[in-house]
C-alpha cells in the first residue's frame, strides 16, 4: 500500500484502492497463519492481488472504466474472486482499463490515463493497462486481467510483464463483465511465468455458473513452469508463425524475437517455420464478430438496472425510450459507441450473412489453421505486438491504426487456444518487447514450460 501511494501520482494504474478491506483480509490471514490454519492453501496464500475493473467484486465499486456504471457496487463476487479469497489473497483494489475493455492503450478509460512505468510518456497498452502497470511498477506483485483480443498479453508486452490468456473455458467467466462472450477470458498478469502458473491454478477449473466452462481439471501448469526452469527443452517442437512478422513489424521487435528463438534452440528445442495461411484475415473477422457481440452485450445498460440514469430535459417527452437514449448518450464514450454502431450494422437484417456469417467462416478457418499447426509442433511463437509502447495520442485519432496493433494476439481468441506474452528484452528506445507462445486447447502447460525456460 505504501508503494501504491508513492507510485500512483505518476502511474495512475488504479481506479480504486481498497486499502481498508485489503488490510483486514491481510490481518485475518496473519491470524490464521499464526494459528496454523493455513495449511493446504495454495502457495500464493497471503499474497496481495490487483483486479482489473472488468471483474465484479462484492462490496467494491466496479465500473469497467465507464461512466454508465459509476457508483455500481456489485452484490456478488465473480467466481475467480471467490477463489482468490478462499486462497487467502488480499485484494488491493481495481485497476484501470479502456472502457468495457475496448481499446489497446487504456486511453479510452472514462476516468484517467494509466502511464507506462518504463516511460510515462508512453501508453501501457490495453485494454488492461492498469493491471500491467500496477505489476510493472511494483504496486502489486500479481494481478488479474481479461483478454478478448489481446488485453492481457499486449499490455504485458508493453510493460515488461507476463500475461496469460488461458484456454477459452478454462477459467470461469462468471462475474467477468461481458464484452464479446465467445472471445472473453480471464487470466493472470505477473512478473514471472511461475507466478502466472500459480495464479492460473488458483482461478482455473470447471464452474457450473459459466455455461462455456470446460468440465475438466486445470492443466498442470505449475509443474510445467517448474520443469521449464531447468532450461532443458530437448524434445520440444516450436513453430514460428510465418504470417506474424515482416511488414508492419518494428525491426527491433523482430530482432529481440529472433534472439529469443535462438535461445530456445540453444536449450534444445527444435524450431521449424509453420504457415497459418488464414491468420491475416483474423483481424478483419474479429472486428466484425467482436462489435456484434458488444452491441448485444451492452444493450443491458439501459438506465433501468445499473448505475447511471439520465432523464430527458424539460420539453422532451419523458418516455422510457428517451430516458434510455439520454442515459446511453451520456454514459458511453466514443469508442464504445463506435463499436455498438458497427455491431448493430453487421447484425442487421440483409447484412447478417455478408458480414457476421462471413466472419464466422473465417473463424473456422483459423481454428483449422491451429489444428493443423499443432499436429506438427507443441507450441507456436510470434512477437506479441508489432511495435513497442507508443506515445499518448499517437493512435487515438485513427481507430484503424489502433486496431492493426492487435494482429498477433487476436488469432488465439478466435481459435479459443491459450497464449501468453513474456518479456524479451528492450527496444533501442529502451521499451519492453513481448514474445508470445500459443498452445493447443486445454494443454496450457505446453506453453508454460518453454516460457519459463526462456524468461
Ligand atoms: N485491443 C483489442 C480491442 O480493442 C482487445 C480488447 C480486449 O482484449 N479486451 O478489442
Amino acid at each position: 500500500l505504501d508503494v501504491i501511494e508513492k507510485a500512483e501520482p505518476s502511474i495512475d494504474a488504479f481506479l480504486k484502492v481498497s486499502a481498508e478491506t485489503a488490510l483486514a483480509e491481510a490481518d485475518a490471514f496473519d491470524k490464521k497463519n499464526a494459528a496454523g490454519e493455513t495449511e493446504g492453501l495454495p502457495e500464493l496464500a497471503g499474497v496481495p492481488i490487483a483486479i482489473k475493473d472488468m471483474i465484479v467484486t462484492k462490496g467494491i465499486e466496479t465500473t469497467a472504466a465507464s461512466k454508465i456504471l459509476e457508483g455500481w457496487v456489485p452484490p456478488y463476487d465473480a467466481t475467480v474472486i471467490s477463489k482468490i479469497k478462499a486462497a487467502g489473497m488480499p485484494i488491493l483494489g481495481k485497476t484501470n482499463l479502456d472502457e468495457f475493455a475496448q481499446g489497446s492503450s487504456t486511453e479510452h478509460s472514462a476516468y484517467k490515463t494509466t502511464k507506462n512505468p518504463w516511460n510515462t510518456e508512453h501508453v501501457p497498452g490495453g485494454s488492461g493497462g492498469g493491471s500491467a502497470s500496477a505489476v510493472g511498477a511494483f504496486e502489486a506483485p500479481i494481478a488479474l486481467g481479461t483478454d478478448t483480443g489481446g488485453s492481457i498479453r499486449q499490455p504485458g508486452a508493453f510493460t515488461g510483464t507476463v500475461g496469460v490468456k488461458p484456454t477459452y473455458g478454462g477459467v470461469s467467466r462468471f462475474g467477468a463483465i461481458a464484452m464479446a462472450s465467445s472471445l472473453d477470458q480471464i487470466g493472470p498478469v505477473s512478473r514471472t511465468v511461475l507466478d502466472a502458473a500459480l495464479l492460473h491454478e488458483v482461478i482455473g477449473g470447471h464452474d457450473k455458473r459459466d455455461s462455456t466452462s470446460i468440465p475438466r481439471e486445470v492443466p498442470p501448469v505449475v509443474a510445467a513452469a517448474r520443469e521449464g526452469l531447468k532450461m532443458d527443452l530437448k524434445g520440444v517442437k516450436v513453430g514460428l508463425i510465418k504470417e506474424l512478422g515482416g511488414e508492419g513489424f518494428q525491426p527491433d521487435v523482430e530482432a529481440r524475437f529472433n534472439e529469443s528463438v535462438k535461445l530456445l534452440e540453444d536449450m534444445g528445442a527444435e524450431v521449424v517455420e509453420i504457415s497459418c495461411p488464414h491468420f491475416p484475415a483474423a483481424l478483419g473477422a474479429y472486428y466484425i464478430i467482436m462489435p456484434s457481440e458488444v452491441s448485444s452485450n451492452l444493450a443491458r445498460y439501459d438506465g433501468m438496472r445499473y448505475g447511471l440514469r439520465v432523464m430527458p430535459p424539460a420539453g422532451v417527452p419523458q418516455t422510457a425510450a428517451n430516458m434510455m437514449a439520454y442515459t446511453r448518450e451520456a454514459g458511453f464514450g466514443d469508442e464504445v459507441k463506435r463499436r455498438i454502431i458497427l455491431g448493430t450494422y453487421a447484425l442487421s437484417a440483409g447484412y447478417y450473412d455478408a458480414w457476421y456469417g462471413s466472419a464466422q467462416k473465417v473463424r473456422t478457418l483459423i481454428i483449422e489453421d491451429f489444428a493443423k499447426a499443432f499436429e506438427q509442433v507443441d507450441v507456436l511463437v510470434s512477437p506479441t505486438a508489432p511495435t513497442t509502447a507508443f506515445k499518448f495520442g499517437e493512435k487515438t485519432a485513427d481507430p484503424i491504426t489502433m486496431y492493426l496493433g492487435d494482429v498477433a494476439t487476436i488469432p488465439a481468441n478466435m481459435g479459443g487456444v491459450p497464449a501468453m506474452s513474456i518479456p524479451a528484452g528492450l527496444s533501442e528506445e529502451g521499451l519492453p518487447v513481448g514474445f508470445q507462445f500459443f498452445a493447443p486447447q486445454m494443454q496450457d502447460e505446453k506453453m508454460y514450460k518453454p516460457a519459463a525456460a526462456l524468461e
